[in-house]
């Protein structure tokens, strides 16, 4: 069976091998060097908390990722295969690698079930009952099964971000990207969405998460990925960087939050 033949969702990797590899990554916005010699190896089931300071970099790193952003240097694999520069592998890229935005981004004008149908069907060409079932049974898992029939402006902004994972899910991606899923939320509704979150992290997903929520970074990740001025200044266990930070910056960082 070659690689393209694997049912979406499984996975290539040999064990051991990182299902998400950045090697020597470097980008520029004009003068800014945005992203400096960045090397990330994220391993299949691995959940990365990645925190800095505004500016640092983190949403570039996640957009580069999913090629909504180009770099100039460097390689970056998913499941060991370079980014595709366009087409319809880039398609196959952005369903291989989920992304959830702190704006929820749904599609207004049509229902939360269409909006979670709408990839599978179009993207991995499922039938419409099947992507219907499938989709009834993510919404059901992140909690808004009654909700199916609405409109996103009908519902609460921690609903709309459970329905975009719930969305991210249909495509079965290898990976989760979140860049600050909680960010634009009331503060009762980010439990809501960390829960789900911590859910699919205990059920083994990969996950790359951008967030500020550290009792979300010290409860679900397996590694602290610590960003400033482009650069990732230190990885490390959440326990050893929450009690032991190594850089200036991270020590900085922490007294301004903790
Ligand atoms: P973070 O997510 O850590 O806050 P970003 O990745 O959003 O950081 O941004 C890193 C730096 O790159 C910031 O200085 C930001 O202003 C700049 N930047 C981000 N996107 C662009 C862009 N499209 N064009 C120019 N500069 C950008
Ligand atoms: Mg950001």
């Amino acid at each position: 069976m070659t690689e393209h033949e694997l049912p979406a969702g499984q996975t290539n990797v040999a064990s051991g091998e990182p299902l998400v590899r950045m090697t020597e990554v470097n980008k520029h916005f004009g003068d800014l060097h945005v992203l400096q010699d960045i090397n990330l190896d994220v391993a299949k089931g691995e959940v990365v908390v990645v925190l800095g300071p505004s500016g640092s970099g983190k949403s570039t790193l996640c957009r580069t990722i999913n090629r909504l952003e180009t770099f100039e240097s460097g390689t970056i694999t998913i499941d060991g295969e370079p980014l595709p520069e366009e087409g319809a592998q880039l398609a196959k890229l952005r369903a291989d690698v989920g992304m959830v935005f702190q704006s929820f981004n749904l599609f207004a004008h049509k229902t939360i079930l269409q909006n979670v149908t709408l990839g599978p069907t179009k993207v991995r060409k499922m039938g419409k009952a099947d992507a219907e079932q499938l989709a009834m049974e993510l919404l059901e898992r992140v909690g808004v099964e009654k909700q199916a029939q609405k409109y996103p402006a009908q519902l609460s902004g921690g609903q709309q971000q459970r329905v975009a994972i719930a969305r991210s899910l249909a495509m079965r991606p290898k990976v989760m990207l979140f860049d600050e899923p909680t960010s634009a939320l009331d503060p009762e509704m980010i439990n809501e969405v960390l829960d789900v979150m911590t859910g699919l992290a205990k059920e083994g997903m990969t996950m790359i998460v951008v967030t500020h929520e550290m009792g979300f970074a010290r409860r679900a990740a397996d590694r602290v990925v610590f960003m400033a001025d482009g650069q990732i200044l230190e990885q490390q266990r959440p326990e050893d960087f929450f009690a032991n930070p190594t850089s200036a910056r991270a020590k900085d960082f922490l007294s301004k939050i903790l």
